[in-house]
């Protein structure tokens, strides 16, 4: 059982995905390289001079499979819905079910809308700062959640914010990923 499906990866869903694979919660993302990034080209990303938006995405998702996340690159999820003991995620290939699910679609809102997610007088689905739904342990980040303000860190912050949010509910307290130099050794 996946314990949090992600439906989308781009920067959002990649970096909601890295944060809870790291952490050892089970994590797929489902993904149908449709990202935007492939148009774009990273001068305004803090810590990198000048990247190629798809390079970008070649590195993002090479660091989550390092973390053990489950790509599921190329299917395409059909519908989320809720079950009795979480969340049933329906892609063209079968069914999984999960307990935390990460919307990170982009500006497409469909799935978000389908599972009953309030939204916003500006149409946008509609999340406080840790990027949870008014459905409980539903989560949507990045373009979804913005009007216009469409910026690949602020998806990756979404992201993260989530993450951090569903390891807060699993650990019980307020948790932070911190490494330290000696970390890397
Ligand atoms: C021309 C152009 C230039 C840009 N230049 C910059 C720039 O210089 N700097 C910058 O910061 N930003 C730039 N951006 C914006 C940036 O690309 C976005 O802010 C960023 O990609 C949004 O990330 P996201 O993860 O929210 O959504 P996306 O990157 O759009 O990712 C969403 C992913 O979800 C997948 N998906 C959607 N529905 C499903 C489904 N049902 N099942 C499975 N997968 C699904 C899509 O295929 C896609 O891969 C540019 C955008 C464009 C169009």
């Amino acid at each position: 059982m996946a314990h949090v499906a992600v439906v989308g990866g781009g920067p959002a869903g990649l970096s909601a995905a890295l944060f809870t694979a790291k952490n050892d919660l089970e994590t797929a993302v489902f993904d149908t390289d449709e990202t935007w990034m492939h148009k774009a080209h990273l001068f305004n990303y803090l810590g990198i001079e000048s990247e190629d938006g798809s390079g970008f995405m070649e590195d993002a998702r090479e660091q989550v499979d390092d973390f053990g996340v489950d790509r599921h690159q190329g299917e395409e999820v059909t519908g989320v819905s809720q079950s009795e003991d979480g969340f049933t995620v329906a892609t063209e290939d079968g069914e999984y079910d999960a307990d935390y699910v990460v919307l990170a679609t982009g500006a497409s809102r469909d799935i978000a809308e389908d599972l009953g997610c309030d939204f916003t007088d500006e149409d946008i689905v509609d999340v406080g700062v840790s990027m949870e739904t008014s459905v409980a342990d539903a989560y949507a980040t990045g373009a979804m959640v913005r009007a216009e303000e469409w910026q690949a860190v602020i998806s990756a912050g979404d992201g993260a914010a989530a993450a951090l949010n569903i390891l807060s509910k699993e650990k019980g307290e307020h948790f932070h990923d911190f490494d330290v130099p000696a970390d890397a050794e």
